[in-house]
């Protein structure tokens, strides 16, 4: 929960009348090297409320204005801030404050154990308006309480803006209040210390016993001329001595400077971040270009490569081509082949039957001759003249074939390769 009614500080006006009136000597030789922590800061201050509240189990309504001199003297303790700050904090810290008079009236306060109080949801437009994130360190709204009772002077510890602005309430009371005692501004101091010393401790950085309420525990006292503004120097130069720790508590130089405000670190945690994705950033970069000038590399191995495949591919094209034309013409050849050797078988079927015909004729010859001469007187010379004439006509019709039969296997063949070529 954002608001923790244990940080909130009532800074009562009995307690006001009741401290002593002692001082403390302060001085600080200490040279501040460390870079300066300024706090912004901003006074939003409604002189005019006009709420409803309840008083005793009665409903009621107050609707009134802050005089002149009051409201004064709220701003003139306010612009003393600035050099409690600087003051108190040794110089680690600076202020620069603003000054918001709201000309509206104030229309909605909330309920606590003890009083009212504007809540951060109560004045949500305002802070909206007048004090968006980012913009200040420290919000202090004023506002007039006229006849409403409360035991508070002023009200601290609370964070609005995601928890980067420390917004205290402080109530007006009378004028006399203003001017009691103490340094100019030291309630708008204590209520935002509040804030601060939440901030440091959750950081780590130990606080005394007590926390901002600690003064007494720890010897301190309220004087009528300084207030309790010795206490605060011990505790924002982290100078409290605490027993129970045996140790300097409160907050140092170092952690003002190391982080100063929540605004100012969650600026500087952004800016921290920003530097890391930024490394990052040029980590991821520096790989990139290493990966793009591998992929560059790569890529114009593979150009070559796809190259070599191109020329591979058409060499296999071509060779496919060859061996498809080669078995082309070995299927042209073989059909030739076959025919010849049909052409072949054909012609010495032919020739085997022509032979064996001469074959038969020269048998059938030799026996007539054989014939003729063993019964030569047996046979006349017509019969002479008739065996002639067959042998002749014999031999005519044997030669013939052949020359047929050899003229067409020559055409048939050089028809062929005439065609494979
Ligand atoms: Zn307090």
């Amino acid at each position: 929960m954002w608001f923790n009614l244990n940080h909130v500080c009532y800074f009562s006006i009995t307690i006001i009348l009741s401290i002593f009136f002692t001082t403390h000597v302060y001085a600080s030789s200490e040279e501040n090297t460390l870079p300066k922590c300024v706090y912004h800061s901003l006074l939003l201050i409604y002189p005019s409320v006009d709420v409803t509240y309840i008083d005793g189990g009665y409903v009621k309504r107050f609707s009134g204005t802050m005089s002149d001199n009051l409201l004064s003297k709220i701003i003139s303790a306010y612009a003393g801030l600035d050099l409690l700050i600087s003051e108190l904090s040794g110089g680690a810290v600076e202020s620069t404050h603003e000054i918001v008079v709201v000309p509206k009236p104030l229309k909605k306060i909330s309920p606590l154990p003890y009083g009212y109080w504007p809540s951060p949801e109560d004045v949500m437009e305002d802070l909206k308006y007048y004090a968006p994130p980012g913009t200040y360190d420290s919000v202090f709204v004023v506002w007039y309480n006229g006849p409403i009772n409360l035991n508070y002077f002023g009200l601290g510890g609370v964070f609005i803006n995601n928890k980067t602005t420390i917004y205290s309430v402080i109530a007006s009371h009378e004028e006399w209040v203003w001017t009691y005692g103490g340094r100019p501004g030291e309630v708008f101091l204590h209520e935002m210390l509040h804030g601060v010393e939440i901030f440091f401790s959750e950081l780590g950085y130990p606080m005394p016993e007590g926390g901002l309420h600690g003064g007494e525990i720890h010897g301190y006292v309220w004087s009528y001329e300084n207030g309790w503004t010795e206490w605060y120097r011990d505790f924002m130069q982290g100078r409290v001595w605490e027993p129970k720790l045996g140790r300097y508590t409160g907050i140092p130089k170092e952690a003002w400077s190391e982080h100063c405000s929540p605004r100012v670190k969650m600026i500087r945690d952004f800016h921290k971040e920003i530097s890391k994705i930024m490394s990052e950033y040029n980590s991821l970069n520096q790989e990139y270009n290493s990966l793009r000038n591998n992929y560059n590399s790569l890529n114009q191995e593979y150009n070559s490569l796809r190259n070599n495949y191109t020329r591979l591919i058409n060499s296999c094209n071509l060779i496919s081509q060859e061996v498809s034309k080669i078995i082309d013409e070995h299927k042209s050849l073989k059909n030739s082949y076959d025919i010849l050797k049909q052409e072949y078988d054909e012609f010495k079927n032919f020739c085997d039957s022509l032979f064996n015909s001469c074959n038969i004729s020269s048998n059938n010859y030799t026996s007539l001759i054989n014939i003729r001469y063993s019964g030569v007187n047996q046979v006349s010379g017509k019969e002479k003249n008739i065996y002639n004439f067959m042998l002749i006509f014999l031999l005519f019709f044997l030669v013939t074939g052949i020359l047929i039969f050899f003229m067409k296997f020559r055409n048939q063949r050089q028809e062929l390769i005439s065609s494979n070529i």
